[in-house]
């Protein structure tokens, strides 16, 4: 509709965000002390700029303050209780925590808890997105990983892990075992590959997911577009519920392979 990247990737994530079926937002998993602390980013391909917040417990929409951040502060990441008091500033909506509760996540930490083990059936949330002005960009919001220790951070809302986009080359949003996404700097990875070696988006991101990761053991997938509106989303795991819709037709939606 002639909209921006930004808007569109920011109104996609918070329609999420607000679904109790993902792990972002309300529904968001549980850490090890039963608590929801939210990761988000966000970042603009044409202007470079990107905005993060890690570990929130209050903020209704993650990935808008990961936008504020971007738009309204100095900085890339901010955390915890300031994060919130900048929210706050910029007054956006806080909420009690247990907004973000949900029986069924509260169930399944539970689960989990009595096992000691993780199990996470729902997703983290992304969106890529290309605008008719040729402007790519990125957002990606979070619970976590269930029963993380407290006060972890995953690769969520870290540019250039889950997170980047950049006009030169695609828009990247990743999910799944964070640790592995900070080590490989897999977002930004996807970017470097088409850009240093002239790889398509598809090259570079399948290489880096059912490759390099699947190698180390690092489960996840991800979502990305390029400059020139071609997609890619490779995942190593049984399964990642994912969508698109192109110019001129259908949307499609697609859970496993
Ligand atoms: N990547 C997220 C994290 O490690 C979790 C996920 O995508 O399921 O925090």
């Amino acid at each position: 509709g002639g909209g921006t990247a930004m808007d569109a990737v920011i109104a996609a994530v918070q329609f999420m965000e607000e679904c109790p079926l993902f792990n972002s937002g309300k529904g968001a998993v549980f850490n090890a002390e039963g608590k929801n602390e939210l990761d988000a980013s966000v970042m603009d391909g044409f202007t470079g700029k990107a905005g993060a917040v890690a570990g929130v417990t209050i903020i209704r929409s993650p990935v808008e303050a990961a936008r504020r951040v971007m738009d309204s502060s100095q900085h890339v990441m901010l955390s915890g209780k300031g994060a919130e008091a900048f929210a706050r500033e910029q007054g956006l909506e806080l909420v009690d925590p247990s907004y973000f509760h949900t029986d069924e996540s509260w169930q399944e930490y539970l689960k989990v808890k009595e096992r000691l083990e993780q199990e996470g059936r729902k997703g983290t949330v992304g969106a890529v997105a290309l605008d008719s002005h040729g402007n790519l960009a990125a957002a990606t919001s979070t619970g976590g990983m269930t029963f993380k220790k407290y006060g972890r951070i995953g690769d969520s809302p870290v540019i250039g892990a889950g997170t980047y986009a950049s006009n030169e080359s695609c828009a990247v949003s990743c999910t799944g075992h964070g640790e592995y996404f900070i080590r490989n700097s897999v977002a930004y990875d996807v970017s470097a590959r088409m850009l240093y070696l002239g790889e398509t988006v598809e090259q570079a991101a399948e290489y880096i997911i059912n490759e390099k990761l699947k190698s180390q053991g690092g489960a996840g997938g991800l979502i990305a577009v390029d400059k020139n509106g071609n997609i890619s989303m490779p995942f190593n795991t049984p399964g990642m519920f994912r969508g698109f819709v192109k110019q001129g037709a259908e949307p499609r939606v697609l859970m496993f392979r």
